[in-house]
């Protein structure tokens, strides 16, 4: 059989490709002497009905006992033959084209060969050399992010590590085995941990929004991993390593992981030293990263085409359609409700977690607009939670309820006036703080002047009226 160096991840990053990019952009400040060289892998699972490779109910997370979406295909007895689930295969096509991938129209899955107790068959169904997708990008505030390459595998059981009877044992649950798992891998565009967390915050956007994938992080349904190393500032090669930090399950974690490996890379670089090319996990309870396994490189995976399985071709109208049946994209949508109707991104980037969202709140915005109703202002309500929307979601009352709550009593200046010299010059504590400084203690003023009144007062032109009577030393 040919040998094949070394599995796919070594070469992700040896591509002559990522040569030409600006990589001092987005340099953290912990950064000044080394630069972070990152790119990113992440797997998602597909929620089709059912599995990759079988006809078994896809429910890993909500069966009610482990092992009840069993066959022999997924449990790995011999003799088992796997049937590819179509579904998931166009899913993964269309998660390509809304990343500007290219689609290869030949492809075929392989066997990766490795043996752990979560893997019955010895080996993963996978993509090797002929991904589903290459080349794509992610646009990010702090910058865009190539894709390297889309590929579908099958998801692994699950093992459990339990006392059962005062014994230590490990159980195993095949619920999730051959569950349909898209790993996208990035190149290595990404220069601090913040610019990581905004690509994977991205990615679970459009992966949600194109319906595909829960991306449940807590429950595994979307798992992390990046590869991360240092160099110094203007130099364009990638670094002679590559610590890749795996099963990070959350997007705060991500930030703190990398954070972490770059202080701990900094210091052994310091030290003269280069850092060992390995496989690190994630402890939170540490708040540290610690070696799993060393020497990922050794590792020889022996893929080879899976013989079972027949190789893919499409033809370029099938593509075709599968892009014509792409939605609108949530950075489409965003950049237009800001044209349209004044919503600032960071609202809209809340409010587009499917598309029947992005289309009930788009009607939600045309009539706001039309009531006189900012729909800024309705977005920052909802997104701040002042303005909880009854289900089921109708368009008229949600405005109209938006109005109530917003609606404010008029005042008479001078008896508002009154109110505020009463209120101070019974608090004269509170006073004495704002005189040294502690400004915040004008929200008590404002509480205090609100009860007297009884009214529901203008809270902009209240706060107003307050700092000017106590800054003028009344
Ligand atoms: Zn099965």
């Amino acid at each position: 059989m040919k040998k094949i160096p070394s599995g796919i991840r070594g070469e992700i990053r040896l591509g002559s490709r990522c040569k030409n990019i600006n990589m001092s952009e987005h340099t953290s400040s912990t950064l000044s002497k080394y630069e972070l060289v990152c790119g990113m892998e992440v797997h998602a699972e597909l929620k089709t009905k059912s599995k990759m490779f079988c006809g078994c109910k896809n429910d890993p997370f909500r069966a009610s006992q482990p092992n009840i979406y069993t066959c022999p295909v997924c449990l790995g007895m011999p003799g088992g033959l796997p049937v590819a689930n179509k579904k998931a295969i166009e899913w993964t096509i269309k998660l390509g084209l809304a990343l500007g991938c290219k689609i290869n129209l030949f492809s075929h899955f392989d066997r990766k060969n490795y043996f752990y107790p979560d893997l019955p068959k010895g080996y993963q169904i996978s993509q090797y050399d002929q991904p589903f997708c290459i080349d794509g990008v992610v646009e990010t505030d702090l910058g865009p992010v190539r894709i390297h390459r889309i590929h579908l595998e099958e998801d692994t059981a699950k093992l459990q590590h339990k006392t059962v009877d005062g014994q230590k044992v490990s159980l195993i649950d095949f619920n999730r085995s051959s569950v349909p798992l898209v790993e996208i891998v990035t190149e290595a565009d990404i220069h601090s941990a913040e610019h990581a967390k905004a690509y994977t915050k991205k990615l679970r956007q459009i992966i949600r929004f194109l319906d595909i994938a829960d991306c449940d992080m807590e429950q595994g349904g979307m798992r992390l991993e990046a590869n991360t190393s240092l160099r110094h500032p203007g130099e364009t090669n990638l670094p002679q390593y590559k610590v890749e930090v795996k099963n990070i399950n959350s997007f705060r974690f991500l930030e703190k992981a990398i954070n972490f490996e770059i202080k701990r890379q900094s210091e052994i670089l310091d030290a003269g030293e280069v850092p060992a090319q390995e496989t690190r996990g994630w402890s939170d309870d540490k708040g540290q990263t610690f070696t799993q396994r060393a020497k990922e490189d050794a590792e020889e995976y022996r893929y080879f085409p899976d013989p079972d399985l027949p190789p893919i071709r499409f033809e370029q109208k099938q593509i075709d359609e599968i892009k014509d049946s792409l939605p609108e994209l949530p950075d489409k949508i965003i950049k237009r409700w800001f044209a349209d109707f004044d919503v600032e991104t960071k609202n809209s980037d809340l409010l587009i977690e499917s598309q029947d969202d992005a289309k009930w709140f788009e009607e939600l915005f045309v009539e706001a607009k039309k009531a006189g109703v900012q729909p800024n202002a309705l977005a920052n309500a909802v997104v701040n939670k002042k303005l909880i929307i009854a289900e089921p979601r109708q368009i008229a009352q949600t405005i109209k309820t938006f109005q109530q709550a917003n609606q404010t009593d008029t005042v008479d200046e001078a008896e508002l006036q009154k109110i505020i010299a009463e209120v101070i010059a019974a608090n004269p504590d509170a006073v004495a703080q704002f005189k040294n400084g502690k400004t915040n203690v004008i929200g008590f003023f404002m509480g205090q002047v609100m009860r007297k009144s009884g009214k529901k007062l203008d809270v902009k032109q209240l706060n107003a009226s307050i700092l000017k009577t106590l800054s003028s030393g009344q």
